[in-house]
């Protein structure tokens, strides 16, 4: 078991639809419960395998909702099922969204409030869960990056401006960039 460098936006393999999972063999078992302790250590509610650098269809997600209820699992090769898109003006409140690859930033970007998601999970069984409200965000969340899209590449006037000023003051946005949870300090 091993936290493992989180991928920067700018990297290749963040910016690339990864491929399908094959065979469910003891590097991808491993892979998983890595990419669960990095995702805790981070901490995030979710992680993709492009993520930490694994071109492969895999995310991982453990978030706690109102009620005290713990929702986690692994989706491998997922499809998702989306509601449309509701209309009318963001709430920045209750509509802003993180990336542990563009770390430290927020912004709201709308994403439908019902997601039904069906993967293969770590134990090869195929399952079906329908989402609502930060579940189902976390879940088209996840799903944008194992086809190379980033909730930054999804961002409408003005939040795209502010976010592409965001990466560029970091320096971020070419190749190469990572950080380490527990070890590096990105809070800013
Ligand atoms: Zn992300």
């Amino acid at each position: 078991m091993a936290v493992r460098p989180i991928r920067i936006t700018g990297d290749p393999v963040l910016h690339t639809p990864a491929l399908p999972v094959t065979e469910i063999d003891d590097d991808i078992r491993e892979l998983v419960v890595d990419m669960v302790e990095t995702m805790h250590a981070a901490p995030g509610v979710g992680l993709a395998a492009p993520q930490v650098g694994v071109g492969l269809r895999i995310f991982v997600w453990s978030w706690t909702d109102e009620d005290g209820v713990l929702h986690e699992g692994t989706a491998i090769n997922p499809e998702l099922l989306m509601a449309p898109l509701p209309l009318g003006e963001l709430d920045e409140d209750e509509e802003s969204e993180g990336c542990l690859s563009i770390p430290g930033e927020r912004f709201p970007l709308r994403r439908s409030p019902v997601a039904v998601l069906r993967a293969t999970g770590l134990d090869g069984a195929p399952f079906e869960l329908r989402a609502d409200g930060w579940l189902a965000r976390i879940f088209q969340h996840e799903y944008d990056h194992l086809d190379g899209v980033l909730y930054a590449d999804r961002l409408a006037h003005p939040h795209d401006k502010a976010v592409a000023k965001a990466i560029k003051k970091k320096s971020w946005g070419n190749p190469g960039k990572s950080w380490m949870p527990g070890v590096d300090d990105l809070d800013a």
